[in-house]
């Protein structure tokens, strides 16, 4: 054969990415079909390498490959027709074959050949007696030929290859490592993931270079890590800049720490992809078959997360971290029905107290979840997983219905309060949110200045410029507006100085500790008091524990406050009473 075409021949098999890779039974299943329309002991999928027929599936062979020379699947693969090898006694191109040497007599291959004309290999039959091989029986094995080139050709494009990188996909990692555990269960591996960049360092990149800058840097970090792995293991490319590899078999863990650090070191110096510099590294033990392969995926990316928050190059999974994930993902996965069901989410308050005449002002509204298996679970657990997502918008509506309809059921009761509702920060990016707040008061009659909208210092810093315009528009409409958890949040002053609202809420952080009138939180508080008036600032005071605390905010001019000391979040009954109890106690 022509050099130029075997090479060729030899790259488009190479591209297929299916040489050392686990059998499959997929393939097997055609293999076994093919002996059995022969009615003969060995068959198998064979493909024509550089020098050695390796076998993707193999029927009564235990070996998995043979020398190419004097193989008669490298004449199929060569010619691309069908070999028939009746005796391979009397034939003379075969007679002092390896194969003969092993006692074949019979030989019947068909080409399997791709699109593009390049002959892979064979699918092959082969007996230990002489035989002849029927019209039928080769136009079955013809057939079965270009089964077997379907399934690879389907592999390569559905979603098996990804386009960008050229690598094997995550459902790819998914079957190798299933077919890998039928054949060597119990071995001991280690998966790993490396995470190439922070999200918001991707976006900088599309934004600042545009999307193909960034497949270029995918592409270039995949080669690398290929590359540095070698012809016989396998990358993947498991996510938009994630890339996950197996270790060796019985590999120890610490050593292979240090492997991997010395590994991206060596792509860092070389590579060109400055981008490689932010990666992070998950690493998963387990042994082939004892752990099914999404969860040793997302074992790995989840250490890979913890590295990157931590600041670490390499993390190990941890079981309790693990744990705490699936946790997440189910709170995720059963909100949605808890905004449907009537008897899990309920509305609690928290009532707000004027410091220097001890009246209640208002409440702050407080979601409370009761799961049917989990139980309780707070808000402070299941709020920053929900309102990453699109459920953030109907729990927010959820939670405005609600305490409005609460708010008219006072009002009608003759209680003058205001009410506050939190929300998030996915909320502000809501271009009609104003609007439904609004409607949501018209439609029990309810004043906008009933309602305080309260938002963390942390929400407006996810995307500052964007969040000020939504707020100016809401404090246009005429809803006050409440900076919460104020002091915790990482904004600046300049910042805050423009946000638009009335009152802001000091972090129970720095309440709880105060009990005298010195020490840093004293202080702390103080000026922080000072200052806010100093801007025009109404100061609330969260988390007031103690008598002495709530004197302490008095004594600054704090104007009001909530804690433990006045209320705890109160069911609907409960704040009823409260409040009664509270008009008494001040009469
Ligand atoms: P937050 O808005 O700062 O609410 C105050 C939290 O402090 C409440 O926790 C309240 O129960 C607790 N707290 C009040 N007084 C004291 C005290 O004296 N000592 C101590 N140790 N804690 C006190 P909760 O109800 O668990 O809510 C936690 C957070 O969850 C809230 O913090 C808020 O950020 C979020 N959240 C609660 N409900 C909603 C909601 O409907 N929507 C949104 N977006 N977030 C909510
Ligand atoms: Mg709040
Ligand atoms: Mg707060």
């Amino acid at each position: 054969m022509q050099d130029y075409r075997e090479a060729a021949r030899l790259d488009a098999l190479h591209q297929l990415k299916l040489l050392d890779t686990p059998p499959s039974e997929h393939f097997d299943r055609i293999t076994r079909m093919a002996a059995q329309i022969f009615q003969l002991p060995i068959a198998a999928v064979s493909l024509t390498d550089k020098d050695r027929q390796w076998f993707k599936s193999r029927v009564g062979v235990s070996h998995c490959a043979i020398p190419r020379d004097k193989a008669p699947c490298s004449q199929v693969a060569e010619t691309r027709d069908v070999v028939v090898i009746e005796d391979f006694a009397t034939d003379p191109g075969y007679a002092d074959s390896t194969l003969a040497e092993h006692g074949t007599r019979f030989y019947a291959g068909a080409p399997l050949v791709t699109k593009d004309g390049y002959g892979l290999g064979a699918l092959c039959v082969l007996g230990t007696e002489p035989r002849v091989a029927t019209p039928e029986e080769l136009a079955a094995l013809t057939d079965l030929a270009a089964m077997v080139m379907e399934q690879i050709e389907l592999q390569h494009a559905f979603g098996r290859i990804d386009p960008i990188s050229g690598l094997p996909t995550r459902a790819q990692f998914r079957d190798d490592l299933a077919d890998l555990a039928l054949d060597c269960p119990g071995q001991a591996r280690i998966a790993v993931v490396a995470d190439l960049a922070r999200d918001d360092q991707i976006a900088k990149i599309v934004g600042a270079m545009g999307a193909p800058r960034l497949d270029e840097m995918v592409r270039e970090a995949a080669h690398a890590i290929q590359g540095a792995l070698g012809a016989d293991r396998t990358a993947y490319h498991v996510g938009t800049t994630q890339f996950a590899f197996l270790s060796p078999p019985d590999v120890d863990v610490q050593a292979y720490v240090a492997l991997l650090e010395q590994g991206f070191q060596a792509i860092r110096a070389t590579s060109s992809v400055r981008f490689v510099t932010n990666v992070a590294i998950g690493m998963r033990p387990f042994r082939l078959g004892e752990v099914v392969p999404e969860d040793v995926l997302r074992g790995a990316a989840s250490a890979a997360q913890d590295a990157r928050r931590n600041d670490g190059a390499i993390a190990l999974y941890s079981a309790a971290r693990d744990t705490e994930m699936r946790r997440h993902y189910d709170l995720l996965q059963d909100f949605g029905a808890a905004l449907e069901a009537d008897d899990q989410l309920r509305l609690v308050y928290q009532p707000r107290v004027d410091l220097a005449t001890g009246r209640c002002l208002g409440a702050e509204t407080l979601l409370r979840w009761r799961h049917p298996e989990l139980g309780d679970v707070s808000p402070a657990e299941f709020i920053p997983i929900i309102e990453q997502t699109a459920l953030a918008r109907p729990a927010t509506q959820w939670v405005l219905e609600h305490a409005l309809d609460q708010l008219a059921v006072w009002q009608a009761a003759g209680l003058d309060l205001t009410l506050s509702v939190n929300i998030s920060a996915a909320n502000l990016m809501e271009a009609d949110l104003i609007q439904r707040i609004q409607l949501a008061l018209i439609a029990r009659q309810l004043r906008p200045s009933q309602l305080e909208i309260e938002l963390t210092e942390s929400a407006m810093m996810a995307q500052p410029e964007k969040a000020l315009a939504m707020l100016r528009e809401l404090a246009e409409a005429g809803i006050a507006l409440a900076i919460d958890d104020f002091g915790t949040g990482h904004s600046s002053l300049a910042y805050l100085q423009q946000v638009p609202a009335h009152v802001v809420k000091i972090d129970q952080a720095f309440v709880r500790g105060l009990n005298a009138a010195w020490g840093a939180d004293y202080v702390l508080v103080e000026t922080m008091v000072g200052l806010l008036h100093k801007l025009g600032r109404r100061v609330v005071a969260e988390g007031v524990e103690t008598a002495n605390a709530a004197a302490l905010l008095a004594s600054m001019g704090c104007e009001e406050a909530q804690g433990y000391w006045f209320a705890r979040p109160l069911e609907v009954a409960a704040f009823a009473h409260w409040i009664e109890a509270r008009k008494a106690l001040a009469a």
